[in-house]
């Protein structure tokens, strides 16, 4: 398979996504769905791929589980404005079935370009897709609501919207998840503004 460009901003890359051929799923779409949000979020909530009303809009998370995430985001304060949402796949598989590894393989590195392009504090992996294409060995059931490091990047994956939506008892867990976001970023902003102390100058102020 041909190498992605690297793309210079967000809006060329998407440009490129509604027009990708990297895998059959072009077929069958109505629009891709890049993603869409601020260039400059602290957080970016990745999902597994556009279901019926996000083939049909171009936009992701706008059916079902898109209000729970709403609802998600409003409860931790924060609006949908402020963060970017991504999928692993930019297109919808045929009758939602689950991602194949061709597509997600084809589909990764916009989402790496994606990540790259903003360099969001935290990203916030819902379900088991978007986790097992950072941590192919991990199970969702176990790692939700446990932050973890890769290539310093800081990652905290949680349910799936749809999950919970399915399974109601989920829902307490998905929210209870979502209230570590703010923690992590005030955890990451403090480790940026108190940058490691310097080695003590005091000798030498005081014999000049
Ligand atoms: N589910 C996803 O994983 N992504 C969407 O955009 C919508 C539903």
């Amino acid at each position: 398979m041909n190498d992605l460009p690297v793309f210079p901003d967000l809006e060329s890359l998407s440009s490129a996504v509604k027009i990708c051929d990297r895998c059959d799923l072009h077929v069958g779409r109505t629009n891709a769905v890049p993603g869409e949000g601020s260039a400059n979020a602290r957080v970016v909530l990745v999902g597994e791929g556009p279901g019926f009303h996000e083939d049909q809009q171009g936009r992701p998370f706008v059916g079902q589980a898109g209000k729970l995430l709403d609802e998600m985001i409003t409860a931790i304060e924060m609006r949908r404005s402020d963060v970017f949402i991504a999928n692993l796949l930019k297109c919808r598989p045929p009758n939602n079935r689950d991602p194949e590894p061709e597509e997600a393989t084809a589909c990764f590195p916009y989402l790496e370009q994606q990540l790259a392009l903003i360099q969001p504090r935290l990203i916030v992996l819902l379900g088991r897709y978007a986790l097992n294409a950072f941590f192919p060995e991990a199970r969702i059931s176990r790692a939700r609501g446990v932050a973890r490091r890769l290539h310093g990047r800081t990652f905290l994956p949680v349910y799936h919207p749809a999950a919970a939506l399915r399974q109601f008892k989920l829902r307490d867990v998905l929210a209870e998840d979502f209230q570590m976001i703010p923690k992590l970023l005030a955890d990451a902003s403090s480790a940026e503004a108190d940058p490691p102390t310097p080695p003590s100058t005091r000798q030498l102020s005081l014999f000049p």
